[in-house]
């Protein structure tokens, strides 16, 4: 498991405004990693990765059984910072009746016909299940927000200025407030790739053929907005970590750290629950013990 120093590290304290440069990116979190080498390092962070996703798939089950509790996995990050392949890796053992993924696009005319809490709203994930939004109502303070022209134009006329944006993060801190009060544990992670990383995976996607079709003609002009968007993730990681749903900044440069720090927290998490398999009543015991039974006569 990762050391409590890393994660801790990794939390976006509640209450504090942070600024994204002092978040590493790469690999070398704390001394005792630097002092121990990428490679190491990296043998590392596969063991754990493999171990978490072992007991991930122990843990889910008993999540599914219990039935009390739901989880909630956020994922945001610029384009190509490795969502896609976090979601694919870390639930990779999982039982895929235990966890729903839905994505987060452009909002429809429809989508747009409601707030902006609604479309997430319909998919949040049922007692017993994880829940990964890849992209979700942070759009709407991120993108949103560095492209103001995006705000709904069904809203009523009214200011667009700070006081709008602050209402936006306490209706989100509200109403995950109200999600854990009733049972809903949230994850939000926010996956930090460096200006020169993401502009390494992008001539990847143009070069390999294969990648193609994960480049769109639109990842090169937000990667001009890049400095807004610092600033936008900034804003809203300051205004929207809680005690009750905090954001952690995962380190995004290497796919091996994204994969293990997801499935460490994760894993931890749903661990942390105080699960347990329905308990079977007398009354029920006897009646598995006559249906056993049943089962045996038909036979004679
Ligand atoms: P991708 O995740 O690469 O398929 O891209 C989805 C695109 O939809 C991203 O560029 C997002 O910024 C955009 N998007 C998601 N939610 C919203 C929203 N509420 N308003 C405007 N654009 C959005
Ligand atoms: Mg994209």
């Amino acid at each position: 498991m990762l050391g409590k120093d890393i994660l801790d590290a990794l939390r976006v304290p509640p209450g504090k405004r942070i600024r994204l440069k002092d978040y590493d990116t790469g690999w070398a979190q704390t001394k005792e990693l630097k002092s121990l080498g990428k490679e190491a390092a990296k043998e590392q962070a596969k063991v754990i990765l493999q171990k978490n996703l072992e007991e991930l798939a122990t843990a889910q089950d008993l999540l599914y059984a219990d039935d009390r509790y739901a989880v909630l996995m956020i994922l945001q990050a610029m384009d190509a910072a490795g969502k896609d392949g976090t979601i694919k890796h870390v639930m990779s053992g999982v039982n895929p009746q235990g966890c729903q993924v839905f994505s987060f696009k452009k909002p429809s005319a429809i989508e747009l016909n409601h707030t902006f809490l609604w479309r997430s709203m319909i998919c949040l994930p049922e007692r017993g299940r994880i829940g990964i939004f890849n992209r979700s109502y942070y759009e709407d303070v991120l993108v949103v927000k560095v492209h103001p022209e995006l705000v709904n134009q069904k809203l009523p006329a009214g200011k667009r200025g700070k006081s709008f944006w602050q209402a936006r993060y306490d209706d989100i801190n509200a109403l995950e407030q109200h999600l854990v009060n009733n049972g809903t544990v949230i994850l939000k992670f926010f996956l930090h790739v460096s200006k020169d990383e993401q502009k390494r995976r992008f001539l990847e996607r143009l070069d390999r053929p294969e990648k193609n079709w994960k480049f769109s003609t639109s990842d090169i002009a937000e990667r001009a907005f890049w400095e807004s968007y610092m600033e936008a993730y900034e804003d809203a990681l300051s205004a929207t970590s809680t005690e009750w749903a905090p954001w952690y900044v995962v380190p995004a440069d290497n796919k091996w750290v994204t994969h293990s720090v997801v499935a460490d927290l994760l894993t931890s998490t749903i661990r942390s629950l105080d699960l347990s398999y329905p308990e079977v009543t007398d009354a029920q015991r006897r009646a598995l013990a006559d249906a056993r039974t049943k089962l045996i006569d038909e036979d004679e």
